[in-house]
């Protein structure tokens, strides 16, 4: 048998602790009528304990040379779709498939972590909750509280939609080959209560400033926004002009888009 020629490219870290898979299916309740959305099957070593819930499954991969190992998990209720995940159109894809609800299991391929979660986040589609192994310094950003260092302007984002949890850290010889880097599975649940912005476009382009210079404080990163409607917001969560981004909270953001935006 010809041996399977990793491409470090595309992320090809293929997990092969079993007790890591177990953990990761045990963190979510899928019902046989929900949708789960696999991203980068790889050789199918999540596809086969996703396969456990019988729900429907439809799984992106980039990579055609496995499709040797996931051919024999197509069914009636399976299907494995060979394209780049960040070139196709969820809402095109899912419109005419019938799901109760949606979730997004993955390993991904950490060099386009951050495009993937934008990416989710920007279609309409609707995700109940996703459970999803990335690097584990960037399981502690977007897991991250106000105050703490890690906390940037994806942590706010994801938080506007969802709760996120640092499940558990997955040491890196739990893939084949050995990545550099070890890993967490994190669960993100979609939040019942969304506390809206009146104009999200604007909030999500407050987020992106404010953050801008990572160094610099509120009033440099937010110099061309009315500085005074900002402190007075601001006063009511005990901050000033001189903090910076990473102690301000979603809420008090939300607050200080609303006010602005008016
Ligand atoms: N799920 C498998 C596992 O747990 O062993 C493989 C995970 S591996 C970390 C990431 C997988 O994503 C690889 O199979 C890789 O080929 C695939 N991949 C990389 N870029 C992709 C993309 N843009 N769209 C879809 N799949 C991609």
């Amino acid at each position: 048998m010809s041996e399977f020629k990793h491409k470090h490219s595309l992320g090809q870290n293929f997990l092969k602790d079993r007790k890591v898979l177990i953990k990761i299916i045990d963190s979510v309740d899928v019902a046989e009528n929900d949708l789960i959305i696999e991203i980068g099957p790889g050789q199918g070593a999540l596809t086969k304990y996703l396969k456990l819930f019988h729900a429907h499954l439809r799984c992106y991969e980039i990579d055609e040379r496995v499709r040797k190992y996931l051919d024999g998990f197509v069914d009636a209720k399976t299907e494995i779709v060979y394209k780049d995940f960040l070139s196709v159109n969820l809402d095109e894809e899912l419109k005419n498939l019938t799901y109760n609800n949606l979730y997004i299991i993955a390993n991904l391929p950490y060099y386009i972590t951050t495009p993937i979660l934008e990416k989710i986040i920007n279609s309409k589609v609707d995700v109940l909750a996703m459970v999803l192994m990335v690097q584990n310094e960037v399981a502690l950003r977007l897991a991250a509280k106000p105050g703490c260092k890690d906390y940037g302007a994806l942590t706010v984002y994801l938080s506007y939609f969802y709760d996120v949890d640092r499940l558990f850290v997955v040491n890196k010889t739990s893939f084949d080959p050995v990545p550099k880097v070890d890993s967490a599975v994190i669960k993100l649940t979609k939040k019942k209560d969304i506390k809206l912005a009146n104009n999200e476009e604007y909030f999500f382009n407050l987020v992106r400033n404010a953050f801008a210079m990572k160094r610099k404080n509120l009033r440099n990163n937010l110099k061309n926004y009315n500085l005074d409607k900002i402190e007075e917001v601001l006063k009511k969560y005990n901050l000033s002009l001189q903090d910076r981004a990473e102690s301000v909270s979603l809420e008090c953001f939300i607050d200080l888009a609303n006010t602005l935006s008016k």
